[in-house]
């Protein structure tokens, strides 16, 4: 951070500004497009101090670097990053090299309007953020109609031009992106690297085929009478998001709504801001216009502001307590809702499978990026037949997924996001296990710094039990033995989520009569927790409404307009 004078002084060899007022309206200007911010002026200075918002910086008052930070270069300093678990020890190597007791403290502004975004690995904060309020919302909101209309208005090949310049430039910021997002969620750092090796894919799939989407429908063309569909971009576009997956999450809304024409005001969750920052950093160094994407910086009370803002679209992902209050508080103006919403995704494992195989795939299901995709295994339905062989094996491929640093190549199970994330889960164990549950592996709580919790494997678990009720969102599992296909079909109907289903077995046949009858939006053989932009992503009843990916998911960005005409 630095005053307009000193700003002057060294900006001098790239732009010769006439005096410190020209600096001062550029940063004005500058402000305006939120690629800079004045921070409060501190006791005994006269000049305010400017900070750049182009990518990740920690906000310090002091030149020594504090622990956990992202440079400018959007290398994460690992010097801080505190716990370091192997096979559940913790070893506390803080790293606190030259801030002692005299720490830097990171937050500089009111109290009220700023967030503190923390490592959930060691609970460090990284950074201090302002949040948007209902006034400046309604301000991003009035630049993004604006900058919507200029953006429809472009040829289909310059909005997908700028999308494509946008993935090459997240593709060439990987490592950076992954490490940043490692930072503030706690995943593994490979589990980051996965996900953003697949975005490339996807923005590609929305290029090459939202401009068909678009394409206006010639329907009736008598001489007399002509009837055509056009499909118009519904306006801005409010896309509120998860932390979990945040570039699938984000990019699945942000990039069709984008190329059909729509201005995105984008609400990143409150654990994965900084990620949500850069990735629209990068957005706008690829041309896409800084007043057509924003970010809307916040926690849920920002988001709540937002829904009623008077957007046109409101594209969720999140719990289903979220989406619900959200469905409720969109109704009073009819916005149009897309809801993801959680899962309490159940697995049949038939009497046929190569038990091993089985259960090592069964336990990724279950413990990728430790247990939290909305899709991840959360129930297993087991035939009676292979029980004791196949819980066993289970419980050994389980144990191959330990927590530790999330930035080691190795670890396969980084942190909790949420801090109250390992007492939740806990509760559901001791649940399970004064209702007759046997815990096989884990299932204590881990005691040190950070929002850890362990492999965990229950088995004789029943309907009775939250564990396999509510979505559990982490590395925990619950098994129960089943007698044949029909009663595992009454099993997985035993929810009010309907997100997707899974059956393991060698028999085509069967397993497809068995997916037939899931009341799901998504059904997997032999395989799990999976999405592909190719085809729709639909949850039911509480796992959500509406449809995103695929062509159906595309599609949700327009709306359409009926032509009659007499030519
Ligand atoms: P969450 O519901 O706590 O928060 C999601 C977002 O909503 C955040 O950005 C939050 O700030 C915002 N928010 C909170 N209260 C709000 C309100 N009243 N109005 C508007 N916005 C509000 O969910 P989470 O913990 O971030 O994510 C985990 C959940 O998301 C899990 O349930 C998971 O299954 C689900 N999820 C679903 C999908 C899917 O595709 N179906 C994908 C990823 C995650």
């Amino acid at each position: 951070a630095q005053t307009p004078g000193e700003l002057k002084q060294r900006t001098e060899r790239l732009h010769p500004f006439a005096d410190v007022a020209a600096l001062q309206r550029t940063l004005d200007d500058l402000a305006a497009r939120e690629l800079v911010a004045v921070l409060p002026r501190r006791a005994g200075h006269k000049e305010h101090r400017w900070e750049q918002l182009l990518c990740a910086v920690e906000r310090t008052d002091s030149a020594a670097g504090a622990s956990g930070r992202v440079d400018n270069s959007g290398r994460v300093d690992n010097s801080g990053r505190a716990s370091h678990l192997d096979g559940g020890r913790v070893d506390d190597r803080h790293g606190d090299e030259g801030r002692g007791e005299g720490r830097v403290e990171h937050h500089a502004t009111v109290a009220d309007k700023t967030m503190k975004i923390r490592n959930p690995a060691t609970h460090e904060v990284i950074r201090t953020v302002e949040v948007a309020d209902e006034t400046e919302i309604a301000a991003k909101l009035k630049r993004a109609r604006v900058a919507q209309r200029a953006w429809a208005a472009k040829p289909y090949e310059e909005r997908a031009a700028a999308v494509l310049r946008w993935r090459d430039a997240i593709a060439a910021n990987a490592e950076q992106c992954s490490q940043i997002t490692t930072s503030e969620t706690g995943k593994a750092i490979t589990h980051s690297r996965n996900e953003l090796n697949g975005v490339g894919e996807r923005m590609t799939y929305y290029v090459e085929h939202a401009a068909a989407v678009c394409a206006t429908m010639l329907v009736t063309l008598d001489d007399d009478l002509e009837e055509q569909i056009t499909y118009e971009p519904r306006g801005v576009v409010a896309h509120i998001s998860a932390w979990n997956y945040p570039y699938f999450v984000g990019l699945n809304s942000m990039v069709p709504a984008l190329l059909c024409g729509n201005a995105v005001l984008y609400k990143p969750s409150e654990l994965a801001t900084l990620t949500g920052l850069h990735l629209v950093d990068l957005a706008h160094r690829s041309g896409i216009p800084t007043d057509l994407l924003q970010t809307v910086v916040g926690t849920g009370a920002t988001g709540a502001s937002l829904v009623t803002s008077g957007i046109d679209l409101v594209c969720f992902t999140g719990s289903f307590g979220t989406g619900r209050a959200i469905a409720k508080a969109a109704a009073d103006r009819l916005t149009p809702v897309q809801l993801e919403l959680g899962g309490k995704d159940a697995a049949y494992v038939c009497d046929d499978v190569d038990i091993p195989a089985t259960a090592a795939s069964i336990a990724e299901g279950v413990l990728y990026n430790a247990g939290q995709s909305c899709c991840a295994i959360e129930r297993v339905y087991v035939h009676e037949r292979i029980w004791e062989a196949f819980v066993s094996a289970l419980r050994d491929a389980a144990g191959e997924w330990r927590p530790g640093d999330p930035l080691n190549d190795n670890t396969n199970m980084g942190a909790l996001a949420r801090d109250e994330q390992p007492a939740y889960l806990q509760a559901q164990i001791d649940d399970a296990v004064a209702k007759g549950g046997r815990v096989l592996l884990g299932g204590e709580m881990l005691q040190h710094a950070g929002n850890w919790y362990p492999a965990t494997v229950v088995v004789d678990a029943t309907p009775a039990m939250a564990l396999m009720r509510e979505e559990s969102f982490g590395p925990v599992i619950g098994v129960a033995k089943v007698r044949n296909d029909i009663e595992a079909v009454e099993q997985f109907h035993d929810s009010e989520f309907g997100l997707t289903g899974a059956i393991f077995t060698a028999d085509r046949a069967r397993a497809e009569a068995f997916l037939q009858q899931l009341d799901v939006g998504t059904v997997y053989w032999n395989c799990s927790d999976r999405t592909t932009p190719r085809l729709p992503w639909a949850g039911r009843r509480h796992s959500g409404l509406g449809v995103s990916m695929s062509m159906a998911g595309i599609k949700a960005f327009v709306h359409e307009k009926a032509w009659h005409s007499r030519p």
